[in-house]
């Protein structure tokens, strides 16, 4: 069961970076140089191409290695930062990973990697204006008792606002930051890719995918 989430976890987030790498690639080309895409597709194909290994371990172990998987084969920004990410949720997670508030705790402390390795907060145009709200909001659904469908219809709320926001934001992280006022109302790339999988989890976690 939880290694048939695992497969489809993988499949389902490198099928919508696979489908939405140009246009991730065309909005860092607005702000930055252009290979978010490039960057995002070649990470979650490195994770995709040990699908049936990261499937076989614990949750701990299958996210530090998909983390590792990143961190190695992305040359951009990006491939630290979701590796990180990814890596220290791994660090954090226990292994049955079973409820909403582990999930958040888990995230949570992903979230920290990133800030660090970023030297990074939220309000900075960053892909931290997507994943903190999310985490938050997963926080607080899991503190309010709330089921399953009301936390992901929140979560996917959280990302949605989260990149919009983002979008109006001057970039002071990143390549986009050398814009400065003229990152102003361009989607951020990195925002961008965090709603994309944000929403895709929900999809695999309500079973739709
Ligand atoms: P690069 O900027 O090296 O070309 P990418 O284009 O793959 O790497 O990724 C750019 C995205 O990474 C940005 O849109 C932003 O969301 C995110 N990002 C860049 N720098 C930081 C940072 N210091 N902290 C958090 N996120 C960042
Ligand atoms: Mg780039």
């Amino acid at each position: 069961m939880n290694d048939d989430l695992k497969l489809r976890l993988i499949d389902a987030t490198a099928a919508v970076i696979r489908d939405n790498a140009e246009r991730l690639t065309e909005l860092d080309q607005a702000i930055g140089d252009g290979d978010h895409g490039i960057n995002m597709k070649r990470g979650f194909e490195a994770i995709a191409a040990e699908r049936d290994a990261l499937a076989r371990l614990a949750w701990p172990q299958a996210l530090h290695k998909a983390g590792m998987a990143l961190v190695m084969k992305v040359g951009g920004a990006s491939g630290p930062l979701y590796g990180s990410l990814l890596m220290q949720m791994g660090k954090a997670a226990d292994e049955e990973l079973g409820s909403i508030g582990d999930l958040a705790t888990c995230l949570g402390a992903g979230i920290e990697a990133v800030k660090q390795r970023g030297k990074s907060s939220t309000g900075q145009k960053t892909m931290l204006d997507v994943l903190v709200p999310v985490q938050q909001t997963l926080q607080q659904a899991a503190g309010n008792g709330a089921e399953l469908a009301a936390a992901i219809a929140a979560a996917r709320r959280a990302a949605d606002e989260g990149q919009a926001a983002a979008k109006e934001m001057v970039a002071t992280k990143g390549r986009a930051s050398y814009l400065g006022e003229r990152s102003k109302g361009h989607d951020d790339p990195g925002a961008t890719s965090s709603r994309l999988l944000v929403h895709t989890v929900c999809d695999v976690l309500e079973g739709a995918r």
